[in-house]
């Protein structure tokens, strides 16, 4: 197996990042023999009122000056595994003007290009599902993502598009090819032709409340079928130990679909490395 990274980490400056720390993460990136991890704290501009109540919080962007000296520090004495800067853009269509200044204003090693929040509801507490069968919820939210990722453009990564599934209600638990597959081409041929990556998302495929989702191979082997090559592996980690969650088994299931390379990226630039 070659070296993998890591590249959707949360520190303790994303919102929700109390857990963890830079060092801690980065030195289970070292201990687990990960290539690197960033850290993409979180950038939501927006957060929904049940929410922003219940958690006192107008947004949840991170500081990007501590968060970067931080990392910096962290670099000066963990060697032998990357530690880069990064951020995840929560997209949200009222906040177009705040992302692109945060994003001319900063400087990063790579993009994740995210949607947590859509039509004024956080997913996580339920509302958004109210009303809407699991295939008007799924299909409502991939058609956001892509729409406000091709907005946007200035981004390395789609985060976990099936972000939508890990909290929904419906015994219908994963986002499938074969039920989304005109949206979801749209998306792939998108990542191919921006030379972008799609992110296999490990927490995604974690137990919650008694329901799994998975990933769908049949998304995996279209990509392929269409050119891509890219991907990315994050554990969307909130914890030093979920650090490279799961890796191993995704690097191997890639694999036996005929994939070849891992990815990151530095300074925006896309690094590819065998799998
Ligand atoms: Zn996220």
């Amino acid at each position: 197996m070659g070296r993998l990274y890591d590249n959707h980490n949360h520190s303790q400056f994303s919102f929700d990042g109390k857990r963890t720390s830079v060092r801690e993460a980065a030195l289970q990136a070292k201990a687990k023999g990960l290539g690197g991890l960033c850290f993409t704290d979180h950038c939501d501009f927006f957060v929904p009122g049940v929410k922003a109540e219940k958690e006192n919080l107008l947004r949840e962007v991170f500081d990007v000056a501590p968060q970067q000296a931080e990392i910096r520090a962290a670099r000066e004495d963990i060697t032998g595994t990357g530690i880069f800067m990064g951020a995840e853009i929560g997209l949200y269509k009222d906040c177009h003007q705040q992302i692109r200044k945060f994003l001319s204003d900063n400087k990063f090693d790579q993009i994740i290009a995210s949607v947590h929040y859509i039509d004024g509801i956080d997913p996580f507490y339920g509302g958004y599902y109210q009303g809407k069968d699991w295939k008007e919820a799924y299909g409502h939210y991939l058609e956001t993502l892509y729409n406000e990722m091709v907005w946007l453009g200035d981004f390395d990564i789609m985060g976990h598009y099936d972000y939508v599934a890990r909290y929904a209600p419906y015994p219908q638990t994963s986002i499938l090819y074969k039920d989304f597959s005109d949206i979801l081409d749209q998306m792939m041929k998108y990542l191919v032709s921006e030379g972008k990556a799609l992110e296999i998302n490990t927490k995604s495929y974690q137990d919650y409340k008694g329901r799994t989702p998975v990933l769908d191979r049949d998304i995996l082997i279209r990509y392929r079928e269409l050119g891509g090559e890219v991907i990315s592996l994050g554990s969307d980690s909130h914890d030093p130990f979920r650090v490279g969650d799961k890796f191993d088994f995704y690097a191997g299931y890639l694999k036996s679909l005929g994939y070849k390379y891992g990815a990151h990226f530095e300074g925006r630039r896309l690094v590819q490395e065998n799998l």
